[in-house]
């Protein structure tokens, strides 16, 4: 039986290290399932111009790709080894499925990866290895980013897409951690909470002229998109269902989905 691919919220980097609904779920996500072989992450921070970069590290730095948080942050280092052999089999596969592909050597874990994977796998004894997401490609496009890696799945390899179920950090600011979400937030998560569980795979591809607020939460679309690559990992005909949802700073949503 094959692992899910999942959508994670990765919400704030205060993630790591500040209790909340969010961080308590994903504690407890890593051992609700059984431990995969792998894991490749499309992270929201990592973007690629050019094709598809996937990372071959041995041995991936923990990548502090933030600023402005406490120095507590910057301490942490995430030691999980790298996957070079699934990322040269994912690289592979985008590249049978028609994707330019750029190999990176060092590239290392940005923080969409190892916040929530830190929480899920604290004792970092699965190896990891992230695939980059498209500048300027649309919600198709990373779908079929992630139905081209979605054959890992059956060999015990966990996809995970790792963005924000909403995210306008200018709306963000001098907002409290457990602030309550504003109608704009509500409404956007809940039309496409509803299309996602009815596999509405072209409204959801339309999401950004569909969805009410879609551009107000999200003004760029780089954290939406690892959604798309989780939902196409899973396949044409997917199940979607939502494990967690909360917020925090009253305009980040940290749903989290997994898609069988
Ligand atoms: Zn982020």
């Amino acid at each position: 039986m094959s692992l899910p691919a999942l959508f994670i919220s990765h919400g704030s980097p205060m993630l790591a290290i500040e209790d909340s609904p969010a961080h308590q779920f994903l504690v407890g996500l890593g051992k609700s399932m059984p431990q995969p072989k792998a894991i490749v992450v499309a992270s929201a921070h990592w973007e690629s111009v050019n094709g598809v970069a996937v990372s071959l590290a041995a041995h991936p730095e923990t990548i502090h790709d933030f600023g402005g948080f406490p120095e507590a942050l910057f301490e942490i280092h995430y030691p999980a080894q790298g996957a070079p052999a699934i990322a040269t089999r994912a690289a592979d596969l985008l590249e049978a499925a028609g994707f330019a592909v750029r190999r990176s050597h060092d590239r290392g874990l940005d923080h969409g990866a190892w916040v929530p994977l830190r929480l899920m796998y604290p004792k970092a004894d699965v190896p990891i290895t992230q695939v980059s997401i498209r500048r300027g490609a649309s919600p198709a496009e990373h779908e079929r980013i992630g139905m081209a890696l979605g054959k890992l799945r059956e060999e015990g390899v966990l996809i995970i897409g790792s963005g924000a179920f909403t995210h306008n950090l200018y709306a963000l600011r001098g907002a409290a951690l457990n602030q309550d979400a504003p109608a704009w937030v509500r409404d956007f998560g809940e039309w496409m909470h509803a299309r996602l569980v009815e596999n509405q795979r072209e409204a959801l591809r339309h999401y950004r002229t569909q969805a009410p607020f879609a551009v107000r939460n999200h003004p760029t679309e780089d954290h939406v998109l690892p959604l798309f690559v989780a939902m196409g990992a899973a396949g044409d005909f997917t199940k979607a269902e939502r494990l967690h949802t909360s917020h925090q700073y009253g305009v980040l949503a940290m749903d989290m989905y997994a898609f069988t």
